[in-house]
């Protein structure tokens, strides 16, 4: 007889190890941290002398469940906002936010808030990537959850370092101290290939090699990833990040939606393990990863929830459904995942794709004892059939719910207790949470009264407050202005020729001004385009009542170059109204009696308002545009053109009566 210190009974054991061995009239036996044995409940009986023994009065024992990708802390950001598209939900509201209000609490609170959650769901074990990381690790620790925890590294400031060079110290320090550790393993995640430089990949690799622990990262997540990296390297993901030498970790990789059969194979020669997010996926409209050929080509494929902020909860089983659900629709084969392998990724696939398959994901002698216990009497799990042996995964996959997780114990400890957690208050987190929320509220809603602090919030805008002196006046023809041009009182510094395509966007509140994203199209002397430049700005309403009658003032200029699509400042901005204008500009810089003006000799073409002359200039005082304008205006009459015909203000006036 071998002593033990506690004796799990009357379960029906799915132990999910190499053979998927299942017990049903089970029993497991603990000592410390792990499982002493696992077998029929005569046998462990007879075999050991337990000091506490427990009846599980039938209900399920399995491996607890593995969430192979997530980001914790971002509960405290779940339902912030929703049915946007990648970039927009990204760099539009979740990286702003973030910059604003993650911190040391924000990340321990959010990480709690998410333990409770997880534990309530029967999840033991998760691979997170976040900010302030060493945070999430003190937090999952003091949940006593088991954690595969990865300090991001980007190439952008983060709300935890202000270079990537820092977030590297931050690793490897947080590595250093934390490995060895009995529930977190450290990690480093390079967020993604399109978010870090191939230095970031190069760095973070050698970091993870040098301590050997996984490198968590987000890969091939969209087409439109793909496709900027066929692009910009002529190749596609996976290769690519394989050059960097990121494969040379043992990495985790989130999503691979998009990857082809020579990328799994490269994946599983360097024994990446993969984590597949069906509902964020699906929710972010991403694809469907191809995970049935990933699983017969022998790759570790986990199911990870993704963040709480893009799925919105960390629901496992929901997830391990999903999948399997996702699968059939998919491929159009009913067979096709079925409910035991569906489970096996949850559960020590998962494990394995975090390259913690040693310690966890199945119940097996030696193993940590991470595991729950599942109730499958409920009335939407009746009645039960047990003609079938492998109807037991089909009960948990695809009927049970989470709720239905009445016990869970992590390295042989109970967390929860009879669905009591034991080691965290959550009533307390949700009060706490709430209050977050009511913060972020503020800011957001400030924020959207507001062009141009959304502007700032996505980073890049340059606050100019300045005034632009702009005189515009309808001219015959184009030719003869050119020729005008050529004459000794006017120097001519640089002239350029482009097509430009600008779209204002128009709010509700015209006192915000407009927005124009413009795009000028360089043209050379063989009429080729051989640059291209987009720009955004803020412009402030005119000031109509100018004396100068050809004369127009505006106001608090916001200038930014303009990194995103113009579909991205649309879904963004959400202008009521918007207007294209098209034109040919032929552009100079000149100097006339020793002030320097840009002149403009416009042929707009849509809306076809005809051909303009415009002479403008951007000034810092209102004293320098008063004095600017008055020479405009003489400029204008010195090329011989009459300013009494159309002006600044009918300008404006033509535009906007276009609809
Ligand atoms: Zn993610």
């Amino acid at each position: 007889m071998e002593n033990v210190d506690l004796l799990l009974k009357n379960a029906y054991v799915l132990t999910m190890d190499q053979d998927l061995r299942k017990y049903s009239e089970g029993a497991v036996a603990i000592r410390g941290e792990s499982i002493a044995a696992v077998g029929s409940e005569s046998e462990l009986i007879a075999g050991y002398t337990a000091a506490q023994t427990i009846d599980c009065g039938g209900k399920i024992l399995m491996p607890g469940l593995i969430n192979a990708h997530t980001h914790v802390p971002m509960t405290l950001l779940r339902g912030l906002a929703d049915d946007l598209r990648l970039d927009v939900w990204l760099m539009g509201y979740m990286m702003p936010v973030e910059r604003e209000f993650v911190s040391p609490d924000f990340v321990r609170l959010g990480t709690l808030l998410a333990c409770a959650e997880m534990i309530r769901s029967g999840i033991t074990c998760f691979a997170d990537m976040y900010y302030f990381e060493e945070d999430v690790a003190k937090a999952t620790a003091e949940a006593g959850m088991r954690g595969l925890c990865a300090q991001t590294v980007l190439k952008f400031p983060t709300p935890d370092a202000q270079s990537f060079e820092e977030s590297l110290a931050y690793a490897r320090d947080f590595i250093q101290r934390w490995k060895g550790h009995p529930l977190v393993v450290p990690s480093v995640a390079p967020h993604a290939p399109y978010t870090c430089t191939e230095e970031i990949l190069r760095a973070t690799s050698q970091l993870a090699v040098e301590f050997d622990v996984p490198l968590h990262t987000h890969l091939s997540e969209t087409v439109l990833e793909v496709e900027n990296m066929r692009r910009d390297q002529g190749m596609p993901v996976i290769p690519y990040v394989k050059k960097q030498g990121l494969l040379d970790a043992k990495v985790l990789a989130a999503h691979c939606v998009h990857i082809d059969e020579g990328e799994m194979r490269t994946l599983k020669h360097a024994r990446a393990g993969v984590a597949h997010n069906p509902s964020s996926n699906l929710k972010l409209a991403s694809g469907i990863a191809p995970i049935k050929r990933m699983l017969e080509l022998g790759l570790n494929v986990g199911i990870g929830t993704d963040g709480p902020a893009s799925n919105n909860d960390l629901d496992m089983f929901e997830e391990v459904r999903l999948a399997a659900f996702l699968a059939k629709g998919a491929s159009g084969d009913p067979t096709a995942l079925p409910a035991q392998t569906a489970l096996l990724m949850a559960t020590r696939l998962g494990a394995q794709a975090m390259h913690m398959g040693h310690l966890t994901g199945s119940i097996e002698p030696g193993k940590r004892a991470d595991l729950i216990l599942v109730d499958t009497s409920p009335l939407h799990n009746s009645p039960r059939f047990r003609h079938d042996p492998n109807g037991a995964y089909a009960q948990v996959v695809y009927a049970g719910k989470s709720t239905d997780v009445s016990d869970v114990m992590i390295n042989g400890k109970w967390v929860m207790r009879a669905r009591q957690l034991l080691t965290l208050q959550e009533t307390e987190l949700m009060t706490a949470a709430q209050d977050y929320a009511t913060k972020i509220d503020y800011f957001l809603i400030h924020r959207e009264q507001s062009v141009l602090s959304k502007l700032i919030a996505i980073g890049g805008a340059m606050e100019q407050e300045s005034f632009e002196i702009q005189a515009k006046v309808r001219i015959e023809d184009t030719h003869s202005t050119l020729e005008a041009l050529y004459r000794p009182e006017i120097e001519i510094l640089r002239k350029r020729h482009y097509r430009e395509y600008d779209t204002y966007f128009i709010f509700e509140n015209s006192e915000q001004g407009y927005l124009r994203y413009r795009e000028d199209d360089f043209i050379n002397e063989k009429n080729e385009v051989y640059n291209v430049r987009s720009r955004l700005t803020l412009l402030g309403t005119p000031e109509f009542n100018y004396p100068l009658q050809a004369v127009l003032l505006s106001r608090s200029r916001y200038f930014a170059p303009a990194i995103h699509s113009l579909r991205f400042y649309r879904e963004y901005f959400k202008p009521i109204e918007e207007r294209e204008i098209e034109k040919e500009r032929r552009r100079f810089l000149v100097r006339y009696k020793g002030t320097e003006f840009f002149i403009n000799v416009d042929d707009i073409q849509k809306p076809p308002l005809g051909k303009f002359l415009e002479v403008k200039s951007t000034t810092w005082s209102r004293q320098d545009a008063n004095h600017k304008a008055a020479l405009a205006n003489e400029l204008i009459a010195f090329l011989g053109i009459s300013t009494s015909g159309t002006t600044s203000n009918d300008y404006i006036e033509m535009v906007k009566s276009i609809s």
